[in-house]
């Protein structure tokens, strides 16, 4: 879209049914972008081959569709786009800015120190940092699995040293430091598909010319790495809300995980959407 109206975006990964945080996060984008005159967009991060449920992404749209959000077609699907997202994946390959990383789980957990990233992995100990280029090019020949990763200091090199974003949210706007080194040798593609989550995330809201993403506070942090991924990429850095995470009465954050109600067991109970809205402080 071209005329500079907003677009913001609501983007689930379909690997479970979507709870009262989801409905809070879908609801926050819909009004934001009524309330500036702009869209929202639905894109399904279903880059998981494994986890992606064909019948989770009906569920999905069914379950927005009975809260009232309806969104414009063509709905993204991320499954659709691996080969863009392999040609990102190579650039950053062809400047030198990520390497393969042949490492177990195992050994990436052996060879670390205490250090861990905002998600509280161990970082990267660099192992395979500098692997000699013909032995890794065997491995690959032989079809060893493999991640690629950032080279995380070339890449600040290439970056240049600053880095933020402009956060916004009721009260106004702000700039905000990134520290995108917090994150290591991020994995930018995965050993199945050829792109992570961070790398898919920072292509396609260039792609669908996203300018306000609004998504969880426990996205915060990565949001660091994703202006770095968007400098290097050429891509233009939208501006970043993220908003307080739904916990449940013993103050554990709402997940799929732990077995949160779903909006699908709230409606088996006879909750309706106005009562959904009025509850997560929407009319
Ligand atoms: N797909 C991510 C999730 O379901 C959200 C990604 C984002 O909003 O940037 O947690």
């Amino acid at each position: 879209m071209s005329s500079g109206a907003p677009v913001l975006r609501f983007a689930p990964s379909p690997n479970g049914r979507l709870h009262l945080g989801h409905a809070y996060s879908a609801l926050l984008n819909a009004d934001l972008a009524d309330r500036m005159g702009g869209l929202c967009r639905l894109r399904i991060e279903d880059i998981d081959p494994q986890r992606s449920k064909p019948a989770l992404i009906d569920a999905i749209v069914a379950d927005l569709a009975w809260l009232g959000l309806t969104y414009p077609e063509p709905v993204r699907h991320q499954s659709a786009h691996m080969d863009a997202y392999r040609v990102a994946r190579d650039g950053l390959i062809d400047r030198g800015l990520a390497y393969p990383c042949f490492c177990s789980r195992a050994q990436i957990r052996a060879g670390a120190g205490t250090a861990c990233d905002p998600d509280g992995v161990p970082l990267y100990p660099g192992t395979c940092r500098g692997l000699d280029p013909a032995v890794a090019a065997e491995h690959r020949a032989r079809d060893w699995p493999h991640t690629w990763r950032l080279d995380m200091a070339a890449a600040l090199r290439q970056a240049g040293a600053t880095h933020g974003y402009v956060a916004f949210d009721a009260t106004g706007a702000r700039p905000v430091a990134a520290d995108p080194a917090r994150w290591g040798d991020v994995v930018i593609a995965r050993r199945d598909v050829p792109t992570s989550y961070h790398l898919a995330v920072v292509h396609d809201d260039a792609r669908e010319e996203i300018t306000h993403v609004v998504r969880g506070r426990d996205l915060e942090a990565a949001t660091d790495l994703h202006v770095l991924l968007q400098r290097l990429l050429g891509l233009p850095t939208p501006r970043y809300r993220h908003h307080a995470l739904l916990r449940d009465a013993g103050g554990e954050k709402l997940a799929k995980s732990r077995g949160s109600q779903s909006l699908a067991d709230l409606r088996q109970t006879g909750v309706t959407p106005a009562q959904i809205r009025a509850r997560l402080g929407f009319s």
